[in-house]
């Protein structure tokens, strides 16, 4: 597991550390090195992004060798969390919330 230089993890919540270590499990099972691009720091498009509190984080996808292995990492991380969170597959990387219903 690696941080992207500029990384702020200021303020992450214990719920995103889990995710993290969840999607870090995924990609290793995949033999695809792991690379959290954005925690707390950097610009989001939403106003009130989950980034800046804390409940959100963003993975690289470019070092992974084709789109169909970008597919299935998206799908098994998914999977392998609760409905509490939130995967989306971005141009350039994986989004994941912790945003729970109620
Ligand atoms: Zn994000």
């Amino acid at each position: 597991m690696e941080l992207k230089q500029g990384v702020k993890p200021l303020g992450i919540t214990t719920e995103i550390i889990l995710a993290v270590l969840i999607a870090s499990e995924v990609y290793k099972s995949f033999e695809v090195d792991f690379v959290v691009t954005s925690i707390t720091d950097g610009k989001h498009s939403q106003q009130h992004s989950l980034h800046y509190s804390g409940n959100a984080f963003d993975i690289r996808i470019k070092n992974i060798p084709d789109k169909k292995m970008i597919d299935e990492i998206f799908l098994e991380i998914r999977r392998r969390l609760t409905n509490d969170y939130q995967v989306v597959l971005e141009p350039t990387h994986i989004h994941i919330e912790y945003q729970p219903a109620f």
